[in-house]
């Protein structure tokens, strides 16, 4: 039986319970302090800051589809994130012709009248007043943490109003709660596509030079551009699915000669799905972030598909451009220190590509671990120690490891960068979507920026000379990881 039978997806917990990791920190590199990686093991935080809620990816791909409505069915400050993500929104519809065009998000705003009676009247109301304000083709009724307490039936409540609107009502089981593996947002969200915008039955993979490439929320049209042009000199045609995907496309998903996933942690549930109802083959393996990713991200579609030589020569050609490109920056770079923090497997590939560029890593904060970073986390045997630290934020964490490691520059999202930065620290936001960072081309455009950032950093120095963080100087003396507690082996 597939996950997608059932209406409610499971959690990354149950789905990956032996190599899932919401907590934990250890020393990786190569040598006899390597093997203290493989003690990562389940654990626990005396004391935790804050998290990420799987709602806030989740929002950043359905937010993205054009002609639908996300109806968040919970508190009313559930969706607030969505408003951050309105610039992407933005920007990403603007940039694929479509301008103008804001996030398209509504809440049902539960309150304590609600809790206590149930909120499925609402829901059903609400369901009826967007389809007929706005018209879309789809409206994802989306669950926060309350109706989850309470018990709304969100599938019933579907079910009961379909037939009185147009749009297709996808429900969406996303309680913050049930899971402190933020990357449950992506099954969550895959689920509802895939149960409701697949076709029942197709014909299989028709399409001979289809390839699906799975898209995620931080990687904007240049990266895409990037990676269609490199697809294209191999004669296939990139189908991006899910972000900025139009409903109706979805269907297309299920005539591709092959799927290729980009971050292989946002996208095994929905890949199975396409390869056992079908016949969709997938790749899931390497992220083409950096030099060497890339390339062995070419190398296995070239050979899943029979075109290994010509994939050859495509990758010399473009490493040869790159080196010539790289060849006046990389000695600005060498040995200098960098410490990133990202989701799993973007702080894992950037790391691969700052040490093609001549950096050190001195440590990476990975929101979540699990087996697919396993194959990333080995391609850094190769070279120096590291710190690796498992951490849905925790921001306390991050300060106490960037007093002691004293990186030259970091590389992480705004929050993390604002931690580095008032320790005086140069900060590189990790991405942009409007910048390049995939493929060939986003390993140069991401050496271009480290290069200017590094080359004047005075104005991190003077933002460390006056703003402080909010911790007592007797944290900095405690080890970084004294909360942690390891709860099984
Ligand atoms: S944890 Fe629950 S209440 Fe908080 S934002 Fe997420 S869904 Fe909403």
């Amino acid at each position: 039986m597939s996950y997608l039978d059932s209406p409610v997806p499971p959690i990354r917990e149950r789905r990956h319970p032996e190599t899932a990791l919401a907590h934990g920190a250890a020393r990786c590199g190569h040598g006899p302090q390597r093997s203290t990686c493989a003690v990562l093991a389940q654990s626990d935080r005396s004391f935790t800051q804050g998290s990420i809620c799987p709602l806030l990816p989740a929002l950043g791909i359905m937010t993205s589809l054009p002609e639908t409505v996300v109806l968040l069915h919970g508190a009313v400050g559930c969706g607030s994130c969505a408003n951050g993500n309105n610039v992407n929104v933005r920007a990403g519809r603007a940039a694929r012709g479509d301008p103008g065009q804001d996030a398209m998000w509504l809440s049902t705003a539960l309150n304590e009248i609600n809790v206590i009676n149930g909120g499925e009247e609402k829901l059903a109301a609400a369901i009826v007043e967007a389809d007929a304000t706005y018209h879309p083709k789809v409206i994802l009724t989306v669950s926060g943490c309350l109706p989850g307490v309470i018990g709304d039936d969100l599938d019933g409540v579907a079910a009961k109003t379909q037939s009185q609107v147009k749009a297709k009502i996808l429900p969406v089981h996303c309680e913050g709660f049930k899971s402190r593996f933020m990357a449950t947002a992506y099954d969550v969200v895959y689920h509802a596509l895939g149960r409701h915008l697949l076709p029942e039955k197709a014909a299989g993979p028709t399409d001979p030079v289809a390839v699906n490439v799975m898209n995620v929320g931080s990687m904007g049209l240049t990266d895409e551009k990037e990676l269609a042009k490199l697809l294209g000199e191999l004669g296939l045609v990139a189908n991006f699915f899910p972000v900025f995907a139009r409903p109706e496309s979805f269907a297309q998903a299920t005539q591709a000669r092959i799927s290729i996933s980009v971050c292989p942690t946002h996208d095994d549930y929905f890949l199975r799905h396409l390869e056992e109802k079908y016949h969709v083959p997938y790749i899931i393996r390497h992220m083409p972030i950096g030099i060497k990713n890339t390339s062995q991200w070419l190398l296995d579609l070239g050979q899943e598909l029979g075109l290994t030589k010509p994939t050859q020569a495509l990758v010399k050609k473009e490493e040869a451009e790159l080196a010539k490109a790289l060849a006046d920056l990389k000695p600005f770079f060498a040995g200098k220190t960098a410490f990133i923090s990202a989701g799993e497997y973007r702080s894992l590939a950037t790391a691969l590509l700052l040490r093609e560029l001549g950096f050190k890593i001195l440590g990476i904060r990975s929101f979540h671990f699990d087996s697919f970073a396993e194959v990333e986390l080995a391609k850094l045997d190769q070279g120096e120690d590291f710190i690796f630290n498992v951490a849905n934020v925790q921001p306390f964490e991050e300060a106490n490891l960037l007093k002691r490691l004293k990186p030259d520059i970091f590389l992480g999202h705004w929050h993390g960068n604002s931690t580095a930065a008032r320790l005086g620290i140069p900060a590189q936001v990790i991405y942009n979507s409007g910048y390049a960072y995939l493929g060939y081309q986003g390993a140069y455009d991401l050496a271009r920026r480290l290069y200017r950032r590094l080359k004047n950093p005075a104005f991190y120095a003077r933002v460390g000379q006056f703003a402080t963080l909010p911790y007592r100087a007797s944290w900095y003396q405690e080890e970084p990881f004294s909360h942690i507690r390891e709860t099984q082996q």
